[in-house]
């Protein structure tokens, strides 16, 4: 057995335990354990109580002690469960472009837009898509996020979808952070593929699939469900396959138009994300479902566009996951803990429902059972932040970061040290 630890004295630690998966939540449903130390081993949380109490149970035992001084809250590690972090090349271009008037057709026209990045991810080799996947990650991790799932989806081959993939796989293995990886090789039509979308997607689920099972390089297939992507009958027969392949399925839905969502709830999809055209049609679909709603505000603040009524979703009983959907397009920021307390501000949550939606409820998403809460058994994930009350972190909207953060019982980052 590796070596017990205790962390401590904490003034407050937030377990996000006993909260439901679905619908709103009060701040007063947050739990609080004050003056506490966590004691962990083998990379699990074993017990979180009074320091005081643990210090002196432990006195005469092997247990390495990390005294803290000062004032420290801790949270678990938040799970970043959308994001599109493996890519070449920069989109700055159609920012400027996009903010001085022009629209997405124009943009495209002028060589911007996803094809653009496809083209620029085709020209990288693996090994530069890795230094970028990590280079970026490094940045999750100085938000306190430790797991973050990575779409494919610039490769638009079965070639290069595999290369993009791969290299996801390899950043995993290199970096503390946990990537969970899906094949988003729906994304669109690649311009230079000889036929139709159904075509394309044919041969996607039948010369791809085989490899990312056999490969163990993916278990979830994403799809971009809009008008310019592809519409639902185009889809529908992609997805079946899929999940006879026992893949779990996530899709972009509801973005500019509706549609996605409905498909998501058909196939029983782990999460809808997107959801800024959703209606109250819609809500209550997802609602009603297993799905989870992943808001995704990096993306509306860097097109302009709407939030996603994440108010009305958890009013409707819906579970609400939060993601960065850092990308080079619509999304570059990648700053979870900014966008998740402006979401915060704009749609009304309450701290508990924000801190819900990149805990438990985005693991959630991704399928993860392990992580998201702090209790015995759960992984020893956790971000301390350098302050006596816990609100002080959505407060100040992502300018206060972690100061110290653990993976699997291991000290990943230390904001003194960097
Ligand atoms: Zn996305």
């Amino acid at each position: 057995m590796e070596q017990l630890t205790l962390i401590g004295p904490l003034n407050q630690v937030i377990p996000m335990t006993g909260m439901p998966i679905k619908g709103a939540v009060s701040d007063s449903q947050l739990r609080i354990i004050e003056n506490a130390g966590i004691l962990f081993a083998d990379g699990l949380i074993k017990t979180i109580d009074s320091y005081k109490k643990l210090a002196t149970e432990v006195k005469d035992l092997n247990v390495k002690l990390i005294q803290l001084e000062g004032n420290h809250i801790c949270l678990p590690g938040f799970v970043d469960s959308h994001t599109h972090i493996c890519f070449g090349g920069s989109r700055a271009r159609d920012y400027a472009m996009r903010n001085a008037g022009k629209t997405y057709l124009e943009i495209a026209e002028e060589g911007g837009g996803i094809w653009d990045t496809v083209q620029q991810t085709r020209k990288a080799t693996k090994k530069e898509l890795i230094k970028g996947i990590i280079k970026r990650a490094k940045q999750h991790l100085r938000n306190g996020v430790t797991t973050i799932e990575v779409k494919s989806g610039y490769g638009l081959t079965v070639k290069e979808e595999l290369k993009m993939l791969q290299a996801i796989k390899e950043a995993d293995e290199q970096f503390p952070l946990d990537f969970v990886s899906t094949c988003l090789a729906a994304h669109m039509l690649p311009r230079d593929f000889n036929g139709n979308s159904s075509e394309y997607l044919s041969e996607i689920s039948e010369q791809l699939f085989p490899v990312l099972k056999k490969e163990k390089l993916s278990n979830r297939v994403d799809a971009f469900i809009e008008k310019g992507a592809f519409n639902k009958s185009e889809i529908e027969p992609y997805l079946s396959k899929a999940a006879e392949m026992g893949f779990d399925i996530t899709i972009h839905a509801d973005q500019f138009s509706v549609g996605g969502s409905e498909v998501a709830v058909k196939f029983n999809a782990v999460s809808a994300d997107h959801l800024e055209a959703s209606t109250s049609n819609e809500i209550e679909l997802l609602a009603k479902s297993e799905v989870i709603s992943t808001a995704l505000p990096g993306a509306s603040l860097g097109l302009g566009c709407s939030f996603t009524p994440a108010r009305e979703i958890l009013d409707a009983g819906g579970a609400l996951a939060i993601a960065s959907d850092h990308n080079p397009g619509s999304a570059p920021m990648g700053d979870l803990l900014t966008q998740s307390a402006i979401l915060g501000t704009m749609q009304k949550l309450t701290n508990a429902e924000v801190l819900a939606g990149i805990t438990f409820r985005a693991a959630a998403a991704l399928k993860l059972q392990d992580r998201g809460k702090l209790e015995a058994g759960y992984l020893a994930d956790f971000n301390l932040f350098h302050t006596a009350n816990f609100n002080e972190v959505l407060y100040n909207q992502g300018a206060f970061k972690p100061c110290i953060v653990y993976k699997k019982g291991k000290l990943i980052y230390n904001k003194h040290n960097s």
